[in-house]
C-alpha cells in the first residue's frame, strides 16, 4: 500500500548521490504503488536550473541507472512529473528560501516533510538552522543525514548537536544504507526465528565470527576526498561493518520496536573491549593498494589514483580482531575486514563454529560453517559433512552445502538498500536507523585506533591489487590458529 503522502526535499539535489541512488529508488517505489500520486520531490542545490531542465537530468539519470525493462514510459513520465528544482544554498540564510516556502505552503503544513541532506556534511548545521530560521521545521518534519557523521567522536558529536539543536532524536534519520540491504536484515529473521541457529549463537558452539566488505573498485574520482578526510577504517568499519556486528551479536530484543532493536545493538558496541593505541599492532592491520591486476586488468596503485607526485599514508584495507567482553562472546573473536581493490567483490558474514571433539571417521569433520551472502548472490549457505559417495573400504566424510539464494528462491528482484530506507523516513519507522548514542559509542571505540595508527604503531603495509590485502591480514588469524574464509576452500 502507499506510504502517506509526503514531500520530499533533497539538498544536494544535483549530486551523485541523488542521481545514482535516490532518484532510482524512489522510482521503483513508485513504479510499484508505494509513492502516492501526489507526493513531490523537491530537489535544491546552488546550480541555477528551471524545473524543466533538472527534470531532463534526472530523466536521463533513471536512463543510466536502471535497467530499460523496468522503465516504462508511461510510467517515468508521472514520476518525472512529481519532481520540481528550487536553486538555493542552504547553507545561507539570505539564500533563495522564499521560493522553497511558497513551494511548501501550497500544501497543509500537517504534510510529511523529509528534509534529505545529501551535501558535504558540514554544511548540515547550516541547513538545519536556516531550515528552522525559516519557520519550515513542522511538526511532521524529518530529517534524513548521509555518511559520515563526523571523522572521530568531537567533529561527529558537533554535527549531532547542531543538528539536535532544530530536531528532536526521534525526528532525525541517520542512514547506514547496509541496514537497508535485505540479507543484513534477514540476519534479525535468521537468528530470532529460527531457534535451530539461535540455541547455538553462544561462545559453546561458534569457535570465531568474519565480517568480509570487499570492493574490487579502487578510490575513482573520490581520491582526494578519501584521501583527506576518510580511509577504510572511516569509511566501512566505523559505521557499516560494525552495524553489521551489532546484529549478529546482540541479545535478542524484547520487540521488533526500534529502540528496543537499537538498545540492544548499544550494549554490544559497549561491550567491545577497547583497542588501546599502544595494541593497535596486535589487533589491527592496514593496508594501501599497489598497481595489480583485478578481473584480469592491470590497475594503477593507490598513489597512482591520488594523481601525480602524492603521498599518502591513508589505508585503503583493514583487518582487525574484536572482542565482545560478555557471557555470550567470551573468546570468541570477530574479525572485521574490509579493502578497495580486493580479489572478489564480496561482503559476507562467516560463523565459523568448533570441530568436533571427536571422530569416529576416517578423515576428521570439517567444522560446520555459516556463510551469510550480503552481497552479490544474496543468500545463506551452511556447510556440512556428508559421507562420501566414492566407494571405499571406509566411511569417510566429504564437505557439502545446504545452500538458498534469495533471488531464486523467492523469483523476486532483490530492491536497492536505498527503496526500503528511503519510505521508512515516511513511515517515521527508525528501526534501520541510526540512534545518537550509537554513533557515539562506535567512535569512542574507532578514536584510539585512530590515534594509534597517526603514531605509526601499525605500519601501513602495501597490498598488490586483486589480492586479499596484506600479510599482516592473514596473520591477525594465524596467532589463533584461524583462517580467512578463501583461505579455506
Ligand atoms: P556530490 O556529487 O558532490 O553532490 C553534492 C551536492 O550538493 C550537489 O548537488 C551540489 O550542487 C550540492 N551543494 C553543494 N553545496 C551546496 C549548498 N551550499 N547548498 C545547496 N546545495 C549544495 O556529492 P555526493 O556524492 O552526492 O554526496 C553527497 C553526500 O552523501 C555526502 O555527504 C557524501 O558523503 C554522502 N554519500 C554519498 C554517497 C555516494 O554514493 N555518492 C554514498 C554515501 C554517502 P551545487 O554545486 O549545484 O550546489
Amino acid at each position: 500500500p502507499p506510504v502517506d503522502t509526503f514531500d520530499y526535499i533533497v539538498f544536494g539535489g544535483t549530486g551523485d548521490l541523488t542521481m545514482r541512488k535516490l532518484l532510482p529508488a524512489l522510482y521503483y517505489r513508485f513504479r510499484d504503488g508505494q509513492v502516492p500520486t501526489d507526493a513531490r520531490i523537491i530537489a535544491t542545490a546552488r546550480s541555477p536550473l528551471s524545473r524543466e531542465e533538472y527534470q531532463a537530468r534526472a530523466q536521463q539519470a533513471l536512463h543510466d541507472h536502471i535497467p530499460a525493462s523496468a522503465l516504462e514510459a508511461d510510467t517515468v513520465s508521472r514520476f518525472i512529473n512529481l519532481l520540481y528544482y528550487v536553486s538555493l544554498n542552504g547553507a545561507e540564510a539570505q539564500s533563495n528560501w522564499a521560493d522553497l516556502r511558497a513551494l511548501l505552503d501550497r500544501e497543509p503544513a500537517t504534510r510529511i516533510r523529509v528534509y534529505y541532506l545529501a551535501t558535504s556534511p558540514a554544511l548540515y548545521g547550516q541547513i538545519c538552522e536556516n531550515l528552522s530560521k525559516q519557520g519550515l521545521v513542522t511538526e511532521q518534519s524529518r530529517v534524513v543525514l548521509e555518511k559520515p557523521i563526523g571523522t572521530d567522536l568531537d567533529s561527529a558529536n558537533a554535527i549531532n548537536d547542531s543538528v539536535g539543536r532544530h530536531f528532536p532524536e526521534n525526528h532525525i534519520f541517520r542512514i547506514d544504507h547496509y541496514l537497508g540491504k535485505e540479507t543484513v536484515q534477514n540476519l534479525i529473521a535468521l537468528r530470532f526465528a529460527n531457534p535451530v541457529f539461535e540455541r547455538l549463537w553462544t561462545s559453546d558452539a561458534i569457535d570465531y565470527v568474519q565480517i568480509t566488505a570487499a570492493e574490487t573498485v579502487g578510490v575513482e574520482g573520490r581520491g582526494a576526498y578519501y584521501d583527506n578526510k576518510s580511509g577504510c577504517l572511516r569509511d566501512m568499519i566505523q559505521n557499516h561493518l560494525l552495524q553489521v556486528l551489532c546484529l549478529v551479536a546482540m541479545d535478542p530484543p524484547v520487540s521488533l520496536d526500534a529502540d528496543s532493536v537499537r538498545n540492544e545493538k548499544l550494549k554490544v558496541l559497549h561491550a567491545l573491549k577497547p583497542i588501546n593505541p599502544s595494541e593497535v599492532a596486535i589487533y589491527t592491520s592496514r593496508g594501501q593498494y599497489m598497481r595489480g591486476h583485478v578481473n584480469g586488468q592491470t590497475v594503477g596503485s593507490y598513489l597512482e589514483d591520488l594523481g601525480e607526485g602524492v603521498t599518502s599514508e591513508t589505508e585503503t584495507f583493514v583487518a582487525l580482531k574484536a572482542e565482545i567482553l560478555s557471557w555470550r562472546w567470551g573468546n570468541v573473536p570477530f574479525y572485521l575486514r574490509s579493502g578497495k581493490r580486493m580479489a572478489e567483490k564480496c561482503s559476507e558474514v562467516v560463523i565459523q563454529f568448533k570441530s568436533a571433539p571427536w571422530t569416529i571417521f576416517a578423515n576428521k569433520p570439517a567444522a560446520n560453517r555459516l556463510i551469510i551472502r550480503i552481497q552479490p548472490d544474496e543468500g545463506v549457505m551452511l556447510s556440512v559433512s556428508t559421507k562420501d559417495p566414492t566407494p571405499t573400504d571406509s566411511l569417510t566424510l566429504r564437505e557439502a552445502d545446504i545452500n538458498i539464494e534469495f533471488e531464486k528462491a523467492f523469483n523476486i528482484r532483490y530492491p536497492d538498500s536505498y527503496e526500503r530506507l528511503l519510505l521508512d523516513v515516511v513511515r517515521g519507522d527508525p528501526i534501520l536507523f541510526i540512534r545518537r548514542d550509537e554513533v557515539e559509542a562506535a567512535w569512542k571505540w574507532i578514536d584510539p585506533i585512530l590515534q594509534g595508527w597517526s603514531k605509526n604503531e601499525a605500519p601501513l603495509e602495501p597490498y598488490p591489487a586483486g589480492t586479499w590485502g596484506p600479510e599482516g591480514a592473514r596473520n591477525l588469524l594465524a596467532q589463533s590458529g584461524h583462517l580467512w574464509h578463501e583461505d579455506m576452500k
